[in-house]
């Protein structure tokens, strides 16, 4: 036994060792990564560009909005473009600072990014908002220090938090002389203006961009350009190009779902020691994403709709609403949870159909009313696996 696993472990050690070197430079295939060239995105590189280039003559530049859908190119752009202002920008101090509201997701958090950026000293917790704004600004106007605020994916900052944090950045300049801060806010979400109060949203807003989709030649194009800087010559197919471009293109042109797929499928095949990266390492990856997304959406459940979806595996294929129900009673008996009404586990239902873990369909019974058929969209493996994970439910499982 000892022999036999050695001897595996050789030929993974060997494949690696006589394998192709496909990849040339993993970071090109980050998404945090700048390109030199942003084809398809010059018209918005140019109205940033002018927008905040009133900051070479020493004038605070408007607030921005970005806006687009995932994978336009939205945050690489406002990253590239203040680069290069950066670049140009010696004879003023200015400061790009960025924070990424989803990550720093909470007022403090991101006033924290802004202050690190700076170089002020505040400490994780224990001050108010006001405190906090009032130390940054005075510290801005001492260091006469000029501002770029990048807030990236802003319209979660919106929903989860409202937009008080926004009202108080876009009234800091009244504080601020030397100095000044600008705004420039991306957002994914097309209608997060309407989460926003009219002051603050007429003050964030002077200038609005739009991010179109690209579209399927265009995600061609940016990826055959990525993967000429990311990979060995003739390390990749062409088909394999295609297929990934087909696939990002196919729903909205998404950039960021094709640079996703292409560095997920070189790390498979530089892991299976291939001489290149083919159409069937693509097909991989988009399994292998798949597979992410329905582990994070399930682990991330709470203990009611694990129960139900538990429920679900528990019943035949194609099962009533009422069949579910029935099976759900006996499991939080089992391990001792509230059990919630039908209509409750319906909208439970409704809620799993729409993560794409289920699916619902009504089937109609003529006069005798109608039904909801069940059935699971995800294996039923991949779903116990990680409902075993759930301190809970691994009582019983
Ligand atoms: P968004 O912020 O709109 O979701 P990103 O700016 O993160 O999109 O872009 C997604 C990915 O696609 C990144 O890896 C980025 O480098 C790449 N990308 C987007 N637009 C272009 C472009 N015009 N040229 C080259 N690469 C691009
Ligand atoms: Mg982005």
């Amino acid at each position: 036994m000892v022999g036999e696993s050695k001897e595996i472990l050789d030929d993974v050690f060997q494949k690696i060792l006589t394998g192709k070197k496909i990849i040339v430079d993993p970071t090109v295939l980050n998404n945090d990564y700048i390109p030199n060239k942003l084809p398809y995105r010059e018209k918005q590189i140019v109205s940033v560009g002018q927008s905040i280039a009133l900051v070479l003559k020493g004038n605070k530049c408007s607030n921005l909005l970005l806006y687009g859908k995932t994978g336009t190119g939205k945050t690489v752009v406002a990253r590239y473009v203040t680069e290069k202002l950066l670049e140009r920008a010696s004879n003023i101090k200015l400061i790009i600072s960025y924070s990424n509201t989803r990550i720093s997701n909470t007022g403090y958090r991101i006033l924290l990014d802004l202050a690190n950026s700076v170089d002020l000293k505040i400490p994780f917790t224990g001050l108010s908002i006001g405190e906090v704004l009032k130390r940054l600004s005075i510290h801005i106007s001492q260091k006469k220090y000029f501002i770029i605020l990048i807030l990236d994916e802003i319209d979660y900052l919106v929903k989860t938090h409202g937009d008080d944090l926004l009202y108080d950045l876009t009234r800091i300049n009244e504080n601020l002389q030397p100095g000044f801060l600008s705004v420039i806010g991306i957002s994914n979400d097309l209608n997060f203006k309407e989460f926003l109060n009219p002051r603050v949203l007429s003050s964030l807003s002077e200038e609005e961009i739009v991010f179109p989709p690209y579209t399927a030649i265009e995600i061609k194009s940016i990826l055959q350009q990525r993967a000429s800087i990311a990979f060995e010559k003739e390390s990749i197919s062409q088909g394999a190009i295609n297929l990934c471009s087909a696939l990002a293109g196919s729903e909205h042109g998404d950039a960021r779902r094709a640079v996703d797929l292409l560095r997920i499928a070189a790390e498979l095949a530089e892991r299976e020691g291939a001489n290149k990266l083919e159409e069937n390492h693509i097909r991989l990856a988009v399994q292998r994403i798949e597979q992410d997304r329905i582990n994070d959406a399930l682990t991330s459940l709470p203990v009611q709709a694990k129960s139900v979806l538990f429920s679900i595996l528990e019943s035949n294929s194609n099962c009533t609403t009422g069949e579910v129900y029935d099976n759900y009673k006996i499991i939080c008996k089992k391990i001792g949870i509230e059990i919630l009404t039908q209509r409750r586990i319906s909208s439970i239902l409704s809620e799993l159909d729409l993560l794409g873990i289920i699916t619902a369909s009504i089937v109609s019974h003529g006069r005798y009313g109608r039904t909801k058929k069940i059935t699971n969209t995800v294996t039923p493996q991949i779903i116990k696996e990680v409902l075993k994970e759930d301190q809970v439910l691994s009582i019983i499982l």
